[in-house]
């Protein structure tokens, strides 16, 4: 048999800081002062432990209101596009395109394990649509979901249709800057999620707004 290391212990076997596998895409974020050799050799050691691995970035930073990676690749064929599983539901990304994080998974189990039969609910700052789609999975719902990123919308919508059968509520998804809503939708929304760390409380007077009494923020 060929020896493999274990996952788990990758990231300390390498000397490096962890690493976020999205479907075939790793990426691993930079810390200043570390050689690109280092990484270089980490991104080969991944690569050995998860044979699915296609393309292996270092994170520079996450820049601008659509929260993009800078992504440099050390690794592969560079390809982005990934299909990852998260709570039973499938999701398809390009992870230098749209902003996705694997970590939140529990989160949005926690969130949709909330939401109740007949809630209208608006998620705010949606990407890809994970939380909108567990929503739509756990509740009779009518959810809205919205980005100001095209192709999240563009993503959230193939990723609604991938997991059309698995649904028993629904997502409607709506590219438009959240600070136009209140021009945009009628109505108010019982639930609104507001998943953007850097800048949702400017958006809570927005969010306020659209709040039917009794309303849960997140
Ligand atoms: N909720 C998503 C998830 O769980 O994967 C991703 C949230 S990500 C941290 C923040 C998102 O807010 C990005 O997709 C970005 O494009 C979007 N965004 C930023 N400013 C916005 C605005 N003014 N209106 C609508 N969406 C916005």
């Amino acid at each position: 048999f060929e020896a493999r290391p274990r996952a788990s212990r990758l990231s300390e076997l390498a000397g490096l800081s962890g690493f976020l596998k999205i479907g075939p895409v790793v990426i691993f974020n930079y810390t200043r002062g570390v050689p690109i050799d280092r990484y270089a050799a980490a991104a080969e050691e991944v690569a050995r432990a998860y044979r699915d691995v296609r393309s292996v970035f270092l994170k520079l930073g996450t820049t601008g209101e659509l929260r993009l990676p800078q992504l440099v690749l050390v690794y592969g064929d560079g390809d982005t596009e990934a299909e990852v599983k998260e709570n039973g539901l499938r999701f398809r990304l390009d992870v230098s395109r749209v902003y996705y994080n694997p970590r939140l998974s529990g989160e949005r189990a926690r969130v949709a394990g909330l939401s109740r039969d007949g809630e209208v609910v608006l998620d705010m700052f949606s990407g890809v649509a994970p939380f909108s789609i567990a929503i739509a999975s756990r509740a009779r719902a009518h959810v809205l979901s919205i980005d100001i990123n095209p192709y999240a919308s563009y993503y959230a919508a193939v990723n609604v249709e991938e997991n059309r059968r698995r649904l028993v509520g629904d997502v409607e998804v709506l590219r438009v800057d959240a600070r136009r809503l209140p021009e945009t939708v009628d109505g108010s929304f019982d639930r609104i999620i507001m998943n953007n760390p850097t800048a949702s409380v400017e958006f809570l007077d927005v969010a306020c707004a659209l709040a039917s009494g009794g309303a849960s923020l997140h």
